[in-house]
């Protein structure tokens, strides 16, 4: 059953938002249930005590700290190796948190030290599967999972957009592209703040005006907020000063944006992109390659959002772009 109930309408097939959005996944998603392995340390307890057990691993480990293991059980029945008794095998924590088993019982088992044994890493699902057939045969081959329904319908159904806000916020980029001049690409992008939705900035791609290849209006955004930055700081501001710059924030932009520019957006730790028109074979997002958005390898991830409503074609208001305009 889902944790959240969700206010949108959601279309869990096409990973849509009301009709409006569609979700781009990336190349990590878990739902595609690739199998990731991780060692969990686990030990076995006589089924008597038991309660103490689990209750002195509840209370001293800081489940913040650890990796999630909330797709695991925490408990499966087993066979001691030397007396043959049915004995139980408990998941204590994720391998990181302790280097060896002394460690273990002075940390965690305060209470019940002595009722436990046999401390061994074993290898278990780092990612909740994506369908009940995978949740069964990863139980049978490493370590017994709790089905909790597809985990990308999940995250469906706890992301929260304001779709008027955002459909409103997109009519307005499309509106900038009246700027652009004869001879120069049709590509603009804006940044919001999305506590407040104010328009931080916004700018077309000024690659031909300026002649450097970098001039990407995304490229722009980020150095224009930045340089906004750089003199609120100046001028002695008492906002909270942030590592980065574009921390969170929304950027909206008319085409799917190339890999350089992807790769600013994460070194910036944006919080949402929104656009319109996919850059097929140019783009950072939608290659399952890339995915970059939602690179494992890369250590900031952030949403992306694809315009889609059929009723309201933005997207056939923006033009397509040339051979090395993505
Ligand atoms: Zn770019």
């Amino acid at each position: 059953m889902a944790k959240y109930k969700s206010p949108h309408k959601i279309d869990e097939d096409e990973c849509t938002i009301d009709g409006t959005f569609k979700q781009i996944k990336g190349s990590n998603n878990t739902s595609d249930s690739v199998l990731e392995l991780t060692d969990v340390w686990s030990c076995l307890v006589n089924p008597r005590d038991s309660k103490t057990v689990l209750s002195d691993i509840k209370e001293n480990i800081n489940v913040s700290e650890d990796v999630d293991l909330h797709h695991l059980k925490r408990v499966q029945k087993t066979t001691h190796p030397t007396t043959h008794d049915q004995i139980l095998q408990v998941v204590i924590c994720g391998s990181q948190l302790f280097s060896d088993p002394s460690e273990i019982v002075a940390r965690v088992f305060k209470k019940s030290g002595d009722n436990v044994s046999c401390f061994q890493l074993v290898k278990v699902p780092l990612h909740p599967p994506s369908t009940r057939e995978i949740m069964l045969e990863w139980s049978e081959r490493y370590w017994p999972l709790v089905w909790k329904g597809n985990p990308n319908n999940q995250y469906l159904a706890s992301v929260r957009l304001h779709t008027a806000r955002e459909t409103e916020n997109l009519r307005k980029l499309v509106k900038l592209l009246e700027n652009v001049t004869p001879g120069h690409v049709s590509v603009a992008t804006m940044v919001t703040d999305p506590k407040t939705n104010k328009v931080l900035t916004w700018s077309l791609d000024e690659r031909c005006r300026s002649v450097n290849p970098l001039d990407h209006s995304i490229m722009r955004c980020i150095q224009n907020v930045a340089s906004v930055e750089k003199t609120t700081r100046n001028e002695g501001s008492e906002e909270r000063e942030k590592n980065y710059l574009c921390l969170d924030l929304q950027f909206y932009t008319t085409h799917e944006p190339c890999v350089m520019c992807c790769m600013a957006l994460v070194h910036s730790r944006i919080g949402q992109l929104f656009f319109l028109k996919p850059s097929l074979g140019r783009g950072g997002l939608l290659d399952p390659e890339l995915g970059i958005h939602q690179h494992k390898y890369l250590n900031w991830r952030f949403e992306a959002w694809q315009w889609v409503k059929e009723s309201e074609k933005l997207a056939d208001q923006v033009p397509e772009l040339g051979e090395i305009e993505a």
